[in-house]
């Protein structure tokens, strides 16, 4: 412990819900010196809530992603224009989604 006050991390009140181990604060993140692993502290519901809402973002990002991808190799074996116009309107969408995703998961994590 007294090497990690070293590095500059502080003692916080919360202790481990795994070991009850005093935890430490290291810039952002909160970890257990005893289990030597990040902890996520839920201070309240607001917080809690806002935990999930990120969770939702992120999941919706790596579909809208995975999306993105599938539809980039199938325009890799289209010739057909109208096909290629429809995949690259999709693209466009997805695309759109994710830069607003990405926004509102900035403002989520500043509020
Ligand atoms: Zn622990």
């Amino acid at each position: 412990m007294a090497e990690l006050l070293k590095t500059g991390a502080t003692m916080l009140s919360e202790t481990c819900p795994e070991c009850g181990t005093p935890l430490f604060r290291k810039g952002k993140e909160t970890f257990c010196s005893n289990c030597n692993k990040p902890v996520v502290i839920i201070q309240s519901a607001e917080q809690e809530a806002r935990l999930v809402t990120d969770r939702v973002f992120e999941n919706s990002e790596q579909t809208l992603l995975s999306k993105i991808q599938e539809v980039n190799v199938a325009m890799k074996n289209e010739n057909d224009p109208e096909k290629l116009i429809m995949y690259g309107n999709a693209m466009s969408t997805w695309l759109g989604a994710i830069e607003k995703l990405r926004r509102l998961r900035t403002q989520n994590t500043d509020s």
